[in-house]
Protein backbone atom coordinates (compact mmCIF):
# COMPACT_ATOMS: atom_id res chain seq x y z
CA UNK A 1 0.00 0.00 0.00
CA UNK A 2 1.12 3.21 -0.88
CA UNK A 3 1.00 7.01 0.74
CA UNK A 4 -1.68 8.02 -1.66
CA UNK A 5 -4.18 6.03 0.49
CA UNK A 6 -3.33 7.63 3.75
CA UNK A 7 -4.64 11.36 4.66
CA UNK A 8 -5.53 12.70 7.13
CA UNK A 9 -9.10 15.03 8.42
CA UNK A 10 -9.28 17.52 11.10
CA UNK A 11 -12.39 18.59 12.71
CA UNK A 12 -12.33 21.78 14.76
CA UNK A 13 -15.20 22.36 17.44
CA UNK A 14 -16.10 25.62 18.48
CA UNK A 15 -15.04 26.90 21.61
CA UNK A 16 -18.09 25.96 24.45
CA UNK A 17 -18.94 28.39 26.83
CA UNK A 18 -18.32 28.05 30.55
CA UNK A 19 -20.64 28.35 33.67
CA UNK A 20 -18.48 31.11 35.29
CA UNK A 21 -20.11 34.53 34.43
CA UNK A 22 -17.93 37.03 35.50
CA UNK A 23 -16.04 37.99 32.76
CA UNK A 24 -12.45 38.23 31.78
CA UNK A 25 -10.52 41.33 33.12
CA UNK A 26 -11.27 42.61 29.57
CA UNK A 27 -14.59 42.08 29.58
CA UNK A 28 -14.66 39.13 27.20
CA UNK A 29 -16.77 36.23 28.02
CA UNK A 30 -15.21 33.09 29.51
CA UNK A 31 -14.91 30.25 26.79
CA UNK A 32 -12.85 27.06 26.45
CA UNK A 33 -10.33 26.60 23.62
CA UNK A 34 -11.55 25.32 20.24
CA UNK A 35 -10.63 21.58 20.15
CA UNK A 36 -9.20 19.88 17.43
CA UNK A 37 -9.98 16.29 16.53
CA UNK A 38 -8.14 14.40 14.08
CA UNK A 39 -8.84 11.19 11.78
CA UNK A 40 -5.85 9.66 10.39
CA UNK A 41 -7.59 7.75 7.72
CA UNK A 42 -6.36 4.73 5.12
CA UNK A 43 -8.64 3.21 2.56
CA UNK A 44 -10.97 1.91 4.95
CA UNK A 45 -9.86 2.02 8.30
CA UNK A 46 -8.97 5.10 10.23
CA UNK A 47 -7.72 6.38 13.75
CA UNK A 48 -9.48 9.25 15.81
CA UNK A 49 -7.24 11.56 18.31
CA UNK A 50 -8.16 13.93 20.63
CA UNK A 51 -12.20 13.68 20.77
CA UNK A 52 -13.98 16.01 22.44
CA UNK A 53 -15.63 16.09 25.44
CA UNK A 54 -19.09 17.94 25.82
CA UNK A 55 -22.05 16.23 24.79
CA UNK A 56 -22.79 18.41 22.09
CA UNK A 57 -19.44 18.35 20.76
CA UNK A 58 -19.80 14.47 20.92
CA UNK A 59 -22.51 13.99 18.70
CA UNK A 60 -21.10 16.27 16.00
CA UNK A 61 -17.86 14.52 16.02
CA UNK A 62 -19.46 11.60 16.12
CA UNK A 63 -21.88 12.63 12.81
CA UNK A 64 -18.23 13.64 10.94
CA UNK A 65 -16.19 10.69 12.05
CA UNK A 66 -19.94 8.30 11.17
CA UNK A 67 -20.40 10.43 7.68
CA UNK A 68 -16.70 9.69 6.72
CA UNK A 69 -17.78 6.36 6.76
CA UNK A 70 -13.97 4.71 8.05
CA UNK A 71 -13.60 2.13 10.84
CA UNK A 72 -12.51 3.40 13.30
CA UNK A 73 -9.52 0.29 14.71
CA UNK A 74 -8.43 3.02 17.62
CA UNK A 75 -9.18 6.30 19.62
CA UNK A 76 -5.75 7.64 20.98
CA UNK A 77 -5.55 10.25 23.32
CA UNK A 78 -2.90 12.66 23.41
CA UNK A 79 -2.40 13.74 27.15
CA UNK A 80 -4.24 13.41 30.25
CA UNK A 81 -5.96 16.81 30.26
CA UNK A 82 -9.92 15.89 30.24
CA UNK A 83 -10.69 18.06 27.44
CA UNK A 84 -8.79 15.35 25.17
CA UNK A 85 -10.04 12.62 26.40
CA UNK A 86 -13.31 12.63 28.68
CA UNK A 87 -15.31 11.71 25.25
CA UNK A 88 -13.40 8.90 24.30
CA UNK A 89 -15.87 6.37 25.91
CA UNK A 90 -18.51 7.64 24.07
CA UNK A 91 -16.48 7.24 20.75
CA UNK A 92 -15.66 3.86 22.01
CA UNK A 93 -18.73 2.65 22.84
CA UNK A 94 -20.51 4.05 19.63
CA UNK A 95 -17.24 2.95 17.08
CA UNK A 96 -16.49 -0.24 18.79
CA UNK A 97 -12.71 0.68 19.54
CA UNK A 98 -10.34 1.01 22.01
CA UNK A 99 -9.01 3.97 23.46
CA UNK A 100 -5.08 3.92 23.32
CA UNK A 101 -2.62 6.11 25.23
CA UNK A 102 1.01 5.98 26.94
CA UNK A 103 1.83 5.42 30.34
CA UNK A 104 2.38 8.53 31.20
CA UNK A 105 -0.67 9.86 29.73
CA UNK A 106 -3.18 7.27 31.47
CA UNK A 107 -1.50 8.05 35.03
CA UNK A 108 -2.02 12.10 34.13
CA UNK A 109 -6.01 10.78 33.53
CA UNK A 110 -6.55 9.38 37.01
CA UNK A 111 -5.83 13.05 38.18
CA UNK A 112 -8.50 14.66 36.14
CA UNK A 113 -11.37 11.82 37.08
CA UNK A 114 -10.23 12.85 40.57
CA UNK A 115 -10.50 17.30 40.08
CA UNK A 116 -13.92 16.25 37.84
CA UNK A 117 -16.21 17.05 40.89
CA UNK A 118 -14.29 20.25 41.61
CA UNK A 119 -13.25 21.18 38.41
CA UNK A 120 -14.60 20.06 35.15
CA UNK A 121 -18.26 19.08 36.18
CA UNK A 122 -18.48 22.36 37.95
CA UNK A 123 -17.32 24.27 34.68
CA UNK A 124 -19.42 22.33 32.51
CA UNK A 125 -22.64 20.94 34.61
CA UNK A 126 -23.90 17.78 32.91
CA UNK A 127 -22.27 17.67 30.01
CA UNK A 128 -19.87 15.24 30.26
CA UNK A 129 -20.65 11.82 30.23
CA UNK A 130 -19.12 9.15 32.42
CA UNK A 131 -15.35 8.69 31.98
CA UNK A 132 -14.09 5.98 33.51
CA UNK A 133 -10.22 5.41 32.41
CA UNK A 134 -10.32 2.90 30.18
CA UNK A 135 -7.35 3.87 28.12
CA UNK A 136 -4.54 0.96 27.35
CA UNK A 137 -0.80 1.09 26.09
CA UNK A 138 -0.02 -0.80 22.91
CA UNK A 139 4.01 -2.55 22.37
CA UNK A 140 6.14 0.53 21.65
CA UNK A 141 3.28 3.16 21.62
CA UNK A 142 2.96 2.55 17.85
CA UNK A 143 -0.47 1.93 15.86
CA UNK A 144 -0.83 0.23 12.45
CA UNK A 145 -3.06 1.71 9.86
CA UNK A 146 -2.91 -0.29 6.98
CA UNK A 147 0.47 -1.24 6.93
CA UNK A 148 1.57 2.61 8.21
CA UNK A 149 2.67 3.82 11.36
CA UNK A 150 1.45 5.45 13.91
CA UNK A 151 3.83 6.41 16.76
CA UNK A 152 2.90 8.14 20.10
CA UNK A 153 6.23 9.77 21.30
CA UNK A 154 6.64 10.99 24.71
CA UNK A 155 7.15 14.61 24.97
CA UNK A 156 7.18 15.03 28.45
CA UNK A 157 5.71 18.36 30.13
CA UNK A 158 3.91 20.49 28.03
CA UNK A 159 0.82 22.04 29.21
CA UNK A 160 0.41 19.06 31.49
CA UNK A 161 2.74 16.44 32.87
CA UNK A 162 3.58 13.26 30.20
CA UNK A 163 2.00 15.00 27.20
CA UNK A 164 2.50 12.84 23.90
CA UNK A 165 2.38 13.25 20.05
CA UNK A 166 0.81 10.88 17.42
CA UNK A 167 3.83 11.08 14.39
CA UNK A 168 2.52 9.25 11.42
CA UNK A 169 5.85 9.55 9.63
CA UNK A 170 4.63 8.81 6.05
CA UNK A 171 2.17 11.73 6.20
CA UNK A 172 4.85 14.19 7.40
CA UNK A 173 2.22 14.85 10.49
CA UNK A 174 2.64 14.79 14.10
CA UNK A 175 -0.59 15.26 16.02
CA UNK A 176 0.43 17.09 18.74
CA UNK A 177 -2.33 17.60 21.75
CA UNK A 178 -1.22 20.56 23.34
CA UNK A 179 2.40 20.27 22.76
CA UNK A 180 1.88 23.38 19.98
CA UNK A 181 -0.56 25.39 19.76
CA UNK A 182 -2.06 27.45 16.62
CA UNK A 183 -3.70 30.45 17.23
CA UNK A 184 -4.95 30.74 20.42
CA UNK A 185 -3.49 31.52 23.74
CA UNK A 186 -1.74 28.77 25.76
CA UNK A 187 -2.47 27.33 28.70
CA UNK A 188 0.84 27.82 31.29
CA UNK A 189 -0.91 27.64 34.70
CA UNK A 190 1.43 23.83 35.33
CA UNK A 191 4.73 25.27 34.43
CA UNK A 192 6.03 27.25 37.50
CA UNK A 193 9.48 25.74 38.17
CA UNK A 194 10.95 25.63 34.99
CA UNK A 195 8.28 24.20 32.94
CA UNK A 196 8.88 26.68 29.82
CA UNK A 197 11.96 25.19 29.70
CA UNK A 198 10.90 21.51 29.63
CA UNK A 199 7.89 22.16 27.29
CA UNK A 200 11.16 24.12 24.18
CA UNK A 201 12.64 20.66 24.98
CA UNK A 202 9.20 19.00 23.87
CA UNK A 203 8.84 21.30 20.86
CA UNK A 204 12.47 20.40 20.27
CA UNK A 205 11.75 16.41 19.97
CA UNK A 206 8.63 17.14 17.63
CA UNK A 207 10.95 19.67 15.67
CA UNK A 208 13.27 16.47 15.55
CA UNK A 209 10.69 14.33 13.76
CA UNK A 210 10.89 16.86 10.79
CA UNK A 211 6.95 17.40 10.31
CA UNK A 212 5.96 18.89 7.64
CA UNK A 213 1.98 19.36 9.17
CA UNK A 214 1.45 19.97 12.63
CA UNK A 215 -2.06 19.62 14.38
CA UNK A 216 -2.43 21.73 17.14
CA UNK A 217 -4.71 20.31 19.68
CA UNK A 218 -6.38 24.06 20.03
CA UNK A 219 -6.48 26.03 17.12
CA UNK A 220 -7.85 28.60 14.94
CA UNK A 221 -9.63 27.00 12.31
CA UNK A 222 -8.64 29.10 9.54
CA UNK A 223 -4.92 28.66 10.22
CA UNK A 224 -3.12 25.76 8.17
CA UNK A 225 -1.30 23.22 9.65
CA UNK A 226 2.43 24.13 8.38
CA UNK A 227 4.97 22.90 11.23
CA UNK A 228 7.56 25.70 10.81
CA UNK A 229 4.86 28.53 11.65
CA UNK A 230 3.89 26.44 14.31
CA UNK A 231 6.85 25.45 15.99
CA UNK A 232 7.87 29.42 15.88
CA UNK A 233 4.68 31.34 16.83
CA UNK A 234 4.18 28.45 19.74
CA UNK A 235 7.81 28.92 20.86
CA UNK A 236 7.69 32.94 20.31
CA UNK A 237 4.52 32.68 22.71
CA UNK A 238 6.43 30.67 25.36
CA UNK A 239 9.40 33.29 25.19
CA UNK A 240 6.77 35.93 25.56
CA UNK A 241 5.28 34.85 28.63
CA UNK A 242 8.96 34.07 30.15
CA UNK A 243 9.57 37.91 29.99
CA UNK A 244 5.89 38.93 30.82
CA UNK A 245 5.72 36.86 34.04
CA UNK A 246 9.43 38.24 34.74
CA UNK A 247 8.04 41.99 34.04
CA UNK A 248 4.41 41.85 35.64
CA UNK A 249 3.81 41.74 39.12
CA UNK A 250 0.12 40.63 39.07
CA UNK A 251 -2.05 38.77 37.09
CA UNK A 252 -4.02 40.95 35.61
CA UNK A 253 -0.89 42.95 34.40
CA UNK A 254 0.62 39.84 32.79
CA UNK A 255 -3.13 39.05 31.08
CA UNK A 256 -3.05 42.47 29.69
CA UNK A 257 0.60 42.39 28.57
CA UNK A 258 0.08 38.76 26.35
CA UNK A 259 -3.10 40.39 25.39
CA UNK A 260 -0.82 43.54 23.64
CA UNK A 261 1.39 41.45 22.24
CA UNK A 262 -0.47 38.97 20.58
CA UNK A 263 -3.74 40.91 19.42
CA UNK A 264 -4.15 38.18 16.63
CA UNK A 265 -4.75 35.06 19.10
CA UNK A 266 -8.76 35.84 19.08
CA UNK A 267 -8.54 32.29 20.85
CA UNK A 268 -8.00 30.94 24.53
CA UNK A 269 -8.31 33.74 26.73
CA UNK A 270 -9.93 32.27 29.50
CA UNK A 271 -6.93 29.78 29.69
CA UNK A 272 -4.68 32.53 29.40
CA UNK A 273 -6.60 34.09 32.66
CA UNK A 274 -6.78 31.14 34.57
CA UNK A 275 -2.54 30.36 34.08
CA UNK A 276 -1.85 33.57 35.23
CA UNK A 277 -4.29 33.49 37.64
CA UNK A 278 -2.43 30.17 38.64
CA UNK A 279 1.02 30.98 38.68
CA UNK A 280 0.62 33.77 40.54
CA UNK A 281 -1.22 32.36 43.05
CA UNK A 282 2.00 30.29 42.94
CA UNK A 283 3.91 32.87 44.13
CA UNK A 284 2.58 33.23 47.53
CA UNK A 285 4.39 31.44 50.34
CA UNK A 286 3.01 27.79 51.35
CA UNK A 287 0.73 27.67 48.13
CA UNK A 288 -0.73 24.60 47.45
CA UNK A 289 -0.21 23.84 43.53
CA UNK A 290 -3.53 21.67 43.11
CA UNK A 291 -5.72 24.50 44.84
CA UNK A 292 -4.69 27.12 43.12
CA UNK A 293 -4.58 25.55 39.70
CA UNK A 294 -8.53 24.12 40.57
CA UNK A 295 -9.43 28.22 42.33
CA UNK A 296 -8.13 30.09 39.15
CA UNK A 297 -10.84 28.85 37.36
CA UNK A 298 -13.62 30.49 39.33
ZN1 LIG B 1 -6.17 20.90 25.81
Amino acid sequence: MDAQSLGYAVHVSDPVPISVTEPLPNGDRRTFQPLSTTLVHGERDAVLIDPPFTRNRIEEVAAWVAAGGKNITAIVATHGHGDHWFGTSAFAERFCAPVVATAGTIAVMHGNVEARPFAWDKLWPGQIPDAPVTAVTVPGDTLSLEGHDLRLVEVGHTDTEHTSVVHVPDLGLVVAGDALYNGAHMYVGESAGGGLDAWRDAIDTVKALAPRHIVAGHKNKDLDDDATRVIAETRRYLDNTETALKECASATKFFRTMLERHPDLPYGRTLLWVGAKTLYALREPDADPVAAAVGAWF
